[in-house]
């Protein structure tokens, strides 16, 4: 039985837009373990869906469909975005694509107080399915980080918040306050002379308010900013990027295999992609779009000795006419309409064969067209955001600089770089996760031992004790020997500030 005969069943018409995403993300998260009565009703709704089912000629697919209903996952926490302009912040994420969220998980398993701020323009959001991440093979991307802030709304020292950060600055690690400014930011000059500290400027949008230009103080920096794709303004190729044009093999290779596929680019980089691609399709024509020029075929000779024949050998042609435009044939949005294909879809499979059709067409001399499924393209990126360079963070090749050994640090000391934006050369969510975790380990490391120095000086203990309610509001240290008195302190400040009673 297919969605549209359980919407007319009368079962609840949100079904059919919740199915896709919500259900399989049930099935993914784990985040539910059915209780005896929730088995009992679910043994009940799949007796009942199979009489429906064959009532209705349905398919297996009915029982899949009321078996996510019969679970119910709890409630997602709904994150922290309370923001406080007064809390000194362990670290500061600026992105929320895997890199961030992945870092903003360990730092919160760390019980580290950490901001997240995100302004959501995430790298493969133009994709409909993100592959070759275990254990979430084949769903939508923002399912996926749908799930990871469910997951990470449960720490409660994470904070999670849409924003876009617009400069980042080191600040002396003696704070002096203006006489006009009204924030309760510490001015104790005995405050903590930590090694790194920074303003945080960002635009806040926020469930309450929109705050613009909010200064934020914390005493680390994660940049997960992300790349950004440069696309040619050829006619059709942005409606179609990520949607038939895709830039990794490994990501969407496999939904095109032995479908008849395009390359899109300069001569040079043809057999590097030809190379990759090649046990996916044997049938590949490179447009390289009027850059089959003597110079080109000596750079591809210097970068692929004997490239030609290796071309040869995989039977590419090369076609050195310029492109004038893509003109999408058809598309996905025919296969949804395929109950068949859609089922496959519906039961969870990891990869789905796509359906994307296009005619490429020429500019210039001679007339005719080549028809593709779809296209391996190579095109260049750009750092997303400038706040890392503008703050001092040092690029190489376009990406932000970064030391592995010190745990993704960059040449700003205490700011890291993670995800595609950093210098590893590594574009994938794999990595992004992997990048965001080890960021986080050495980052919760460097500040265990600076707390550790601190503590040595009994004056910058002091006000680390302060600054432990301040930044944490009793979060992040735990004061597990308290007694009445020391709450007493905690809450009221020194013994020489004029709120202090004894
Ligand atoms: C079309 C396409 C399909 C892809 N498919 C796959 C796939 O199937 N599998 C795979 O492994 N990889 C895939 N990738 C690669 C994958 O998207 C990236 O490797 C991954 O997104 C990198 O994660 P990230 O966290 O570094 O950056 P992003 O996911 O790009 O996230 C960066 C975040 O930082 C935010 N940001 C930037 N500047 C600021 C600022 N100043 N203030 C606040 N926030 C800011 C952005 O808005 C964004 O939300 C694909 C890429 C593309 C283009």
């Amino acid at each position: 039985m297919c969605l549209s005969s359980l919407k007319q069943s009368g079962l609840p018409r949100t079904l059919s837009t919740t199915f896709s995403a919500d259900s399989m993300g049930k099935l993914l998260s784990g985040f539910h373990t059915p209780t005896l009565s929730t088995r009992l009703r679910y043994l009940v709704i799949a007796v009942f869906s199979l009489t429906l089912g064959i009532w209705l000629h349905g398919t297996l697919a009915s029982v899949f469909a009321i078996h996510y209903l019969a679970f119910e996952a709890p409630e997602a926490p709904i994150p922290n975005q309370h923001v406080s302009p007064a809390t000194l912040y362990d670290a500061i994420i600026v992105g929320g694509g895997p890199s961030g969220l992945s870092a903003l998980s360990g730092l919160a398993r760390m019980r580290r107080n950490v901001l997240m701020i995100d302004s959501g323009t995430y790298r493969n959001d133009p994709t409909r399915r993100m592959h070759d991440i275990l254990g979430f093979d084949g769903v939508p991307p923002a399912y996926f980080r749908h799930i990871a802030r469910a997951q990470i709304a449960h720490y409660n020292t994470a904070t999670m918040v849409n924003g876009t950060v617009t400069a980042i600055s080191p600040v002396s690690a003696t704070l002096d306050r203006d006489e006009d400014d009204s924030s309760s930011f510490p001015t104790d000059p005995t405050y903590p002379t930590y090694p790194t500290l920074f303003s945080v400027v960002a635009h806040l949008d926020l469930p309450s308010q929109k705050l613009e230009n909010q200064t934020l103080y914390a005493r680390k920096i994660i940049l997960a900013t992300g790349l950004r794709d440069i696309l040619p303004s050829t006619p059709g190729v942005a409606e179609a990027w990520g949607k038939g044009i895709f830039w990794c093999p490994w990501c969407d290779g496999h939904e095109y295999a032995h479908q008849p596929l395009g390359i899109l680019a300069p001569l040079p980089k043809v057999p590097g992609l030809v190379r990759e691609i090649h046990t996916l399709n044997g049938d590949m024509v490179a447009f390289v779009n009027g850059t089959d020029t003597p110079e080109q075929r000596a750079q591809a000779e210097a970068e692929h000795p004997g490239w030609a024949a290796y071309l040869a050998s995989r039977n590419i042609s090369v076609e050195n006419r310029p492109v004038a435009r893509l003109v999408r044939l058809g598309g996905d949005e025919e296969a949804f309409k395929d109950e068949e294909w859609r089922q496959f879809d519906m039961l969870g499979l990891p990869s789905v064969a796509h359906r994307d059709r296009f005619r490429v067409e020429f500019s210039g001399d001679g007339d005719g067209y080549v028809e593709r499924a779809a296209f391996l393209a190579n095109f260049p990126t750009e750092q997303a955001s400038p706040v890392g360079p503008d703050m001092g963070v040092e690029l190489v090749g376009g990406r932000m600089e970064v030391n592995n050994k010190e745990g993704l640090l960059t040449n700003v000391p205490g700011v890291y770089a993670v995800g595609d934006a950093n210098s590893d050369n590594v574009t994938n969510i794999p990595h992004a996760l992997f990048s965001g975790k080890r960021a986080a380990v050495f980052l919760h490391m460097a500040l265990e031992e600076e707390n550790e120095e601190n503590e040595k000086r009994p004056n910058v203990m002091r006000s680390v004790e302060k600054m432990g309610l301040e930044s944490t509001q009793g979060l992040v240290k735990r004061h597990e020997k308290l007694d009445v008195r020391d709450v007493w302190h905690l809450m009221n400040g020194e013994p020489e500030s004029p709120l202090y009673a004894r």
